[in-house]
């Protein structure tokens, strides 16, 4: 077996164990029904720096989602694997206002969203395209950024400025508003977890459209499933060490 292959099933043991430590998951009582038994928490392989072969070899061993931050290295590698086309491709770098265009053209789904001028661009230049597509449907799935431990190099916005943006988001039309996204502070104790989980319940309360926290990275996916994360974006322990 290829170390692509069998790191993603330690990864998914990983999740699937985590998740028996969330207080209301109970895999248990599926048992009887084992197809019904849903992993509640996704895997996003996070393949930035990594070459189209390696995405096509976890592809190869069932992954579906792929993150991406760097925005010329992704579109290479999405032309080159355009064959695997249920691949959902995510977004989840910093994001620059010219690049929204191509960020809408080639994504399904963007974790950065940071603020309304680049939800704006993304839902304009998705209107475009819908009108050369003959109104195909062209929505794309939006996680807000937040800087949850208030941290000067990160991007997001501050937890006080969730609740216009996502007023915001859920207003365009082309736009999807999914949920949160957050690299909290490493070694930040349970508190910038907590404070996540907090400020999603609260959108899902108010969006039925939300349903993802993206939280949890390759060193600290298990307190992220512990707090609620429903998706984890993992790079190294997948694809192993960047250059
Ligand atoms: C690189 C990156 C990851 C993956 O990090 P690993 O530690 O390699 O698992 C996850 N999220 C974001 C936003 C990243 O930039």
């Amino acid at each position: 077996m290829n170390k692509i292959k069998e790191n993603i099933q330690k990864v998914n043991a990983q999740i699937e164990k985590a998740c028996c430590t969330v207080p209301d998951y109970h895999p248990h009582e599926n048992q009887s029904s084992p197809n019904n038994r849903q992993n509640p928490v996704t895997l996003l392989a996070v393949s930035k720096t990594k070459p189209a072969s390696a995405v096509e070899q976890a592809y190869l061993a069932g992954q579906l989602n792929f993150g991406e931050n760097y925005l010329q290295e992704a579109i290479e590698k999405i032309n080159t694997l355009s064959h695997l086309s249920d691949i959902s491709w995510h977004f989840i770098g910093p994001i620059q206002s010219n690049k929204t265009k191509q960020i809408a053209q080639h994504f399904n789904w963007v974790h950065s969203v940071d603020r309304a001028k680049i939800a704006q661009r993304l839902n304009d230049h998705l209107s475009e395209q819908a009108q050369q597509n003959n109104g195909q449907d062209t929505s794309l799935n939006i996680c807000l950024q937040v800087n949850i431990s208030e941290e000067t190099s990160k991007s997001g916005i501050m937890a006080s400025e969730v609740f216009s943006l996502a007023k915001m988001v859920d207003n365009c039309d082309n736009l999807t508003l999914r949920g949160l996204m957050a690299i909290p502070a490493k070694n930040s104790a349970n508190d910038s977890y907590e404070k996540m989980q907090h400020l999603f319940k609260e959108l899902q309360a108010q969006y039925p459209t939300v349903d993802t926290l993206s939280m949890g990275m390759s060193n600290d996916l298990d307190i992220a499933i512990h707090h609620g994360a429903t998706m984890v974006r993992v790079g190294t322990a997948i694809f192993g060490k960047r250059a």
